[in-house]
């Protein structure tokens, strides 16, 4: 376990799905409004936040495997995180990629910074002398007191491809090299179908008093950990709450090229739609409420409507101020539900 998560006794166990960066501001604002609600006498929180993580974007290149959103959890929980340009290490330089561009290797439009190298090399290295994905993400989770428990979707490789006119290509390709702009005719994550949730995973949504859908992108950070075989099934049959926050905001993405991915499986990228594709676990779905946002409150009734509890609220993170509110306002709705255990 992760350093950090001190006595528990009497508060709540928190399960979060989440992707990489618009994920890790959630859970960065879940941790503070736990430490706030339920503080500790350490200055951490009596509250047990467990973290899967999105490891469908996860690539080999130059021999390294590199797993974006489990890195990017890390070092915003970590605080090591390059706020101004939103994604990586702060502090990164870049003298190992100038190298690598000289001799040809890895992918021009893909830069691996010097410090984000460390991290790849040494989880190829852990990988290389037969430990487990988990294992290889408690180990990296460790470095820093994160508290919060980071666990891997899966231990499988499950990387994400994109199908397009031009053929098919890594998702990262699709994401980095053409900023999703070729239209994508779907996804495929060839060997999900066969993979197992990571050890910990499926027990911990059992034994949750809440769990939270962070608002990531549905498609390629949520829906690929929905799609290891027993996930869904374990969140549709939780005991706790299960409340999601809306990535879309009057119908746009706040950052980053969801629309895309969601066009690319027949949804518009509006709070509704994405609201209805995870649907009511009261109609087979996945979610007790859905938290929308203000610009959004029209489409609280057609929500409602299907079963779904539709909180309005600010849903932009800007700050941990304002991420914090969103995350306590989410945990609020958790406890508003009959499933609500503690
Ligand atoms: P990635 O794996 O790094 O692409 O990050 P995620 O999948 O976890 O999150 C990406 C999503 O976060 C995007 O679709 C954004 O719309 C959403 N997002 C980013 N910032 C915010 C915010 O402040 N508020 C809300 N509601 N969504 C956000
Ligand atoms: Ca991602």
């Amino acid at each position: 376990m992760t350093g950090g998560v001190a006595d528990t006794s009497d508060g709540p166990r928190i399960v979060v799905l989440a992707g990489g960066v618009g994920g890790s501001k959630f859970v960065v604002g879940v941790r503070e409004a736990a430490r706030r609600r339920w503080p500790d006498a350490a200055g951490g929180a009596r509250a047990e936040i467990t973290v899967i993580v999105n490891t469908g974007d996860d690539l080999w290149l130059s021999g390294l495997r590199l797993q974006p959103d489990v890195d990017s959890m890390i070092y915003a929980l970590a605080g090591v995180n390059d706020t101004a340009r939103g994604w990586g290490r702060a502090g990164e330089s870049e003298r190992v990629a100038t190298e690598l561009q000289a001799w040809g290797a890895g992918w021009p439009w893909f830069t691996l910074g010097d410090l984000d190298l460390g991290a790849h090399i040494a989880r190829t290295g852990w990988l290389r002398d037969g430990a487990s994905v988990t294992e290889v993400v408690d180990r990296l989770a460790s470095r820093w007191p994160l508290g919060i428990r980071l666990l891997p979707m899966t231990d499988t490789e499950v990387d994400t491809h994109v199908f397009t006119a031009q053929g098919r290509m890594h998702f990262q390709e699709w994401w980095t090299r053409h900023r999703a702009t070729l239209p994508a005719q779907g996804f495929d994550a060839p060997g999900i179908a066969q993979s197992a949730p990571a050890p910990g995973a499926v027990d911990a949504l059992a034994a949750a008093d809440v769990i939270l859908f962070a608002p990531s992108n549905p498609v390629v950070s949520l829906g690929p950990i929905l799609s290891v075989p027993g996930i869904a099934d374990a969140v549709r049959a939780a005991p706790g709450a299960v409340v999601g926050v809306s990535p879309i905001i009057a119908g746009a993405p706040v950052r980053g090229m969801a629309d895309a991915c969601l066009a690319a499986i027949g949804l518009a990228a509006t709070a509704d739609a994405v609201g209805h594709h995870y649907g009511a676990r009261a109609a087979g779905g996945l979610l007790d409420a859905w938290l929308i946002a203000e610009e959004d409150a029209s489409l609280a009734g057609g929500l409602e409507a299907a079963g779904l509890r539709a909180p309005v609220h600010p849903l932009w993170m800007r700050d941990l101020d304002t991420a914090t509110a969103l995350a306590a306002e989410a945990l609020h709705s958790a406890e508003l539900d009959a499933h609500q255990t503690s």
